[in-house]
């Protein structure tokens, strides 16, 4: 777009008309927060109307895996949108770009997942894969086997049905949620137990444990399935304590209760697999997909569908016809031929070996660096994700009080000097999350920025 409008004039009717998500309303509305208008970028940096230029070492919201400016992509949206931009894809219709992402999907998830449902966000995504759920079990005749457990500080989208899902109090407060059929269990958070005599082991036993007595307390035949991220990811970056997952599915294979693995985050390469269930060695009945399906490059989810659940809902359209379940974007060409070019990317320059290797390296320099700092309390990743503490008090494990708002202070203390990092919303915890082609030089750089603006911010 032609620069037509000058710097205030955007301002002004950004102020007066634009609902940012996520955003303090009266701060933005009085101008006690500034705005910032994105014009471009290329590689890991981005660049704004002022000027400034600012190494993303989030990726946007960990979401541009292959890094901006890939005309590889760009050329193949443009192509599509010439000569097909859209068209739908119910009973039966689709084009060669969803057709063959369909396969590239099913070439890339773990075994007997097979099935791919699209819609636009991660969102939509799980709103999806709930009513997949809910679907299987009428077919099955268990109509009472509906309830869904998610963890505390999971997240899982902004929807009614996914923000109940969602594990912070932020996006239930005010919005009457979470919804009725939604139960919370404890999040694997080591870091955060609160029995500090535990080990790891215990702590992983503990979590199977507690997720066992929910499941009882609720009753077995009114629980349907569990979602989790590989990972956690909004609620903190927190890698899960060793043993988790096989722990988690042995509760809930004795109960009979359905996995959604969500990798919405770890799908696509971020944690230096392929996908997050791959790495973990999950199982599960249903992987939630977005953001690094495409890069961002356009919107574009997905639920993959394993082939037991396939069966399931087969038959169920055999005995109701067709599935009432459709989006008017649902394998939306110009994303499917995103994802397509995108995947092929990731192939071509090995990315998501690079996640794994620069991510390795991004988390020990960021130890090395800041391990011993007072006030550090941690600092833990996997692949392409890193997250760095911050406490009062390192020895005692003593929290800040959110109203002095730490994190959010070295995260402004960041952007000027040139690094974007993401205060992640509960707790002082700075997250990164690059794009992949990040390189060691620009990971020393993130690393050297964080150590700096700590040290200006807290000494
Ligand atoms: N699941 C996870 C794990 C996510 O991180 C997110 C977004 N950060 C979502 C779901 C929701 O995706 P979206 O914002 O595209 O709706």
């Amino acid at each position: 777009m032609t620069e037509t409008r000058s710097n205030d004039q955007l301002s002004q009717w950004d102020h007066d008309h634009f609902f940012h998500p996520s955003t303090h309303l009266g701060q933005f509305a009085r101008r006690e927060m500034g705005n910032r208008i994105i014009t471009g970028a290329e590689g890991v940096h981005i660049t704004d109307r002022e000027g400034n230029r600012s190494l993303d070492a989030f990726a946007g919201l960990y979401c541009v895996n292959v890094g901006y400016g890939r005309t590889e992509i760009a050329e193949a949206i443009a192509k599509q949108a010439h000569e097909l931009a859209y068209y739908h894809s119910y009973v039966g219709h689709g084009t060669e770009a969803s057709i063959t992402l369909s396969r590239m999907i099913a070439e890339r998830a773990p075994e007997g997942m097979n099935h791919v449902y699209y819609g636009q966000s991660g969102s939509d995504a799980n709103e999806t894969n709930i009513k997949l759920v809910w679907y299987y079990n009428n077919i099955l005749g268990r109509p009472q086997k509906k309830k869904i457990i998610s963890r505390w500080r999971g997240y899982h989208g902004s929807g009614l049905m996914t923000g109940s899902l969602t594990g912070l109090g932020l996006f239930h407060n005010k919005f009457d949620l979470p919804l009725s059929q939604v139960v919370h269990t404890e999040a694997p958070y080591y870091y955060r137990r609160d029995d500090l005599s535990q080990t790891e082991a215990q702590f992983t036993a503990h979590c199977a444990a507690e997720l066992e007595a929910l499941i009882e307390r609720e009753g077995p035949d009114t629980i349907a399935a569990f979602i989790g991220e590989p990972v956690l990811g909004t609620g903190g970056i927190v890698p899960p304590p060793a043993g988790y997952w096989e722990a988690i599915q042995t509760v809930l294979n004795k109960h009979d209760i359905l996995l959604i693995s969500d990798e919405v985050v770890t799908g696509f390469g971020r944690l230096g697999s392929m996908m997050g269930s791959d790495h973990y060695g999950m199982k599960p009945d249903l992987i939630t997909i977005a953001k690094g399906l495409t890069s961002a490059y356009a919107p574009l989810s997905g639920s993959i569908v394993s082939d037991k659940m396939w069966k399931v809902l087969e038959q169920g359209t055999d005995e109701n016809g067709p599935i009432g379940h459709g989006w008017t974007y649902s394998a939306h060409p110009i994303g499917a031929a995103a994802g397509v070019a995108n995947l092929e990317l990731l192939d071509r320059l090995d990315l998501v070996a690079n996640a794994g290797r620069t991510g390795t390296h991004l988390n020990a320099a960021m130890a090395a660096a800041l391990g011993t700092h007072a006030h550090v309390g941690e600092i833990r990743g996997e692949g392409m994700l890193c997250a760095v503490e911050l406490v009062k008090d390192r020895d005692d494990r003593i929290f800040f009080d959110p109203s002095e708002k730490v994190a959010p202070r070295v995260v402004a203390r960041m952007l000027e000097l040139g690094v974007i990092a993401r205060a992640m919303p509960q707790g002082d915890i700075i997250g990164f999350a690059p794009p992949f082609c990040l390189s060691q030089t620009e990971a020393d750089q993130v690393v050297s920025v964080t150590h700096r603006a700590i040290t200006d911010v807290l000494g």
